[in-house]
């Protein structure tokens, strides 16, 4: 181990690292307290809490192989006892979710894998996007639900989009949630090779146990990955942060359209519109609600399609 930052707790971390000499880099998630508090937005049954705990993970270990300014959002659509599943994590490591199922959810035993909560394979769909901040354009891939595991559709996603074998190993408790990501720089020699089949062998042999009762990512590394020189990068912090406010409520009442929104006010005397992500509730007075659509840059409001959460219901 070489160069490594002084130890930091490994609580809400996103740690990267490269094996020195070759071509084979990496990254640590260690969710903790900010798995706990997006968990506890919602009384998500058990089955749901751990996906999206291992979704968690996995986005943030996608986020740290990112060069853009941006989010990336794993989005889950089905028809089964969970119908919609979101998982956010920006640049910042900054993470928030959310999800939509049925009652029938909560009887479903703990490990109950992505598919069968989405209604199967055939009916569900998987897209990761990444949505620049500057306004770019936006990249979506689609995975096939075929895998059972989150981490095993992760790295098909990684080895098509990318074309980088990759590795990805998931690990929660149900609380909290751990990640690694292994991957193989492309261009890579026949030395190489060797190294990322003995990376490979030794991340085959690491079990979930061994990732949520790691202390630090030095550690784990070093106990891992022993005959390897590792340049760890400091950690950065994770942490659960939600981008809801009164203006994006705003927006999203003015794509909801003049006519939706007086229909409510009519019928309840003011708007309740809670974010779908934190629970925040936000209220809005008749004289509010209207004062939203005094702006002509909003004529055609209603028309559009309008996006995922934010939503008042
Ligand atoms: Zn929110």
């Amino acid at each position: 181990m070489t160069a490594a930052p002084r130890l930091q707790p490994f609580a809400d971390t996103l740690s990267r690292f490269v094996f020195e000499r070759t071509a084979v880099r990496g990254a640590l998630a260690s969710l903790d307290d900010c798995c706990r508090d997006i968990l506890a937005c919602h009384a998500y049954p058990p089955a749901l809490r751990r996906v999206l705990a291992e979704l968690l993970a996995a986005a943030a270990l996608l986020a740290s192989t990112l060069k853009f300014d941006g989010s990336l959002i794993v989005q889950l659509r089905g028809d089964g006892p969970v119908r919609l599943l979101v998982v956010e994590c920006d640049a910042d490591v900054a993470l928030r979710a959310t999800a939509q199922w049925r009652e029938d959810a909560g009887t479903l035993p703990a490990a109950t894998d992505l598919a069968a909560l989405a209604g199967g394979a055939a009916r569900a769909r998987l897209a990761i996007t990444l949505d620049p901040r500057d306004g770019g354009p936006l990249y979506q891939g689609i995975v096939g639900l075929e895998a059972a595991s989150v981490a095993t559709l992760i790295e098909h996603y990684l080895t098509a989009s990318e074309q980088i074998a990759s590795r990805i190993m998931l690990a929660t408790d149900g609380d909290r949630a751990r990640g690694l990501l292994l991957q193989r720089l492309p261009g890579a020699g026949a030395d190489d090779d060797a190294a990322w089949e003995r990376v490979a062998a030794a991340a085959a042999a690491i079990a979930p146990g061994d990732l949520l009762g790691a202390s630090s990512p030095a550690a784990f590394l070093c106990e891992r990955f022993p005959d390897t020189d590792i340049r760890l990068f400091e950690p950065r912090a994770a942490r659960f942060a939600c981008g809801c406010s009164e203006e994006r409520i705003g927006n999203a009442l003015r794509l909801l359209g003049r006519a939706e929104v007086d229909g409510i006010l009519a019928e309840q005397g003011s708007i309740d519109a809670t974010c779908e992500f934190c629970s925040r509730q936000y209220t809005l007075t008749t004289a509010q609600a209207r004062a939203l659509f005094a702006d002509e840059r909003w004529p055609d409001a209603g028309r559009r399609a309008a996006p995922a959460g934010g939503l008042p219901h």
